[in-house]
């Protein structure tokens, strides 16, 4: 039985699409001034271009001057990567009326439009901040109404990593080795919890779409990050071919404050009895990071 258990795990199409979020840089306490975010970007994206992974990053035009993240766009676009918008400030769907909301749109599009246009291709995909879709049913229909007109679709997340505390603590050198230590193995389990919980959910194993920030923690770990979906049996998509699958096009009802993974909004919407929920990150770098995002 055993034996028979690990063929299967053998022959299971694992698939993933690598989503990037808060281009040009996360708030990971690192530099951002243009050259900084320059080469902490090219080390991210290094094993993308020479391996020819798909991975799409999504901008936050806010964030730098329009010449200065033009030229970052164009290392994302020359490491064969995709880009969507993410708002212009990372607006927050909950606390910002419809009309703003939607403006943070299109004042979010104008860099990274250009950006992909000068390649001839298309701005395509929006991704909420904080993975927040609406404070109501009202305004989650209006806004998803205002992107189809828009020519959007819809970036949804499965596998939701707290990547973004690891890396605030990871800015801080005397925890650095910690970090880099539970780091990847935090990463698993979290693939693991949603690989099982996708399943459940959906009936069938789904591709997974992962959400990680742009960091100098993921710049520094990507080959070991890439190495983790390799061992378990993974190919790397990208997220047009990810959301090919049927399970994305299943009901997700879920609005209010929260932002979370697809899966427990599938499985909300089913409304399904048995919940479980994926491993936080480490009390320690929990603890560090709430002191951290504190202090100026
Ligand atoms: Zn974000």
């Amino acid at each position: 039985m055993m034996y028979l258990a690990f063929l299967l795990c053998l022959a299971a199409d694992h698939r993933v699409a690598i989503t990037i979020d808060d281009l040009p840089r996360g708030g990971d306490g690192g530099p951002r001034d243009y050259e900084s975010i320059r080469a902490m970007t090219e080390k991210l994206l290094t094993p993308f271009r020479v391996e020819k992974i798909p991975v799409i990053g999504f901008v936050n035009e806010s964030k730098l001057p329009a010449p200065e993240l033009r030229k970052i766009l164009d290392l994302w676009l020359d490491a064969g990567a995709d880009l969507g918008n993410h708002t212009y400030s990372h607006a927050n769907f909950y606390k910002t009326p419809l009309a703003e909301f939607e403006k943070e749109v299109i004042d979010g599009e104008p860099v990274t439009r250009a950006a992909l246009a000068a390649r001839g291709r298309k701005l395509e995909y929006f991704r909420h901040p904080f993975l927040n879709v609406g404070p109501n049913p009202e305004a989650k229909r209006a806004f998803e109404q205002f992107l189809t007109a828009r020519g959007y679709r819809i970036a949804p997340v499965t596998l939701d990593t707290s990547d973004y505390m690891f890396a605030l603590v990871y800015s801080y050198s005397p925890l650095k080795a910690r970090v880099v230590n539970d780091y990847v193995p935090y990463l698993t389990l979290i693939t693991q919890f949603f690989e099982k919980r996708g399943m459940e959910v959906i009936g069938h194993e789904i591709p997974q779409i992962l959400l990680i920030h742009s960091n100098q923690l993921n710049a520094d770990q990507m080959p070991q990050i890439l190495a983790m979906f390799r061992a378990r049996g993974y190919s790397f998509i990208t997220l047009e071919e990810a959301l090919k699958d049927p399970a994305y096009a299943l009901p997700d009802d879920y609005t209010g404050t929260g932002g979370f993974s697809w899966i427990h909004r599938w499985a909300m919407a089913k409304k399904l009895k048995f919940k479980t929920y994926e491993e936080e990150a480490p009390d320690w770098v929990r603890e560090e990071y709430l002191k951290r995002q504190k202090s100026p």
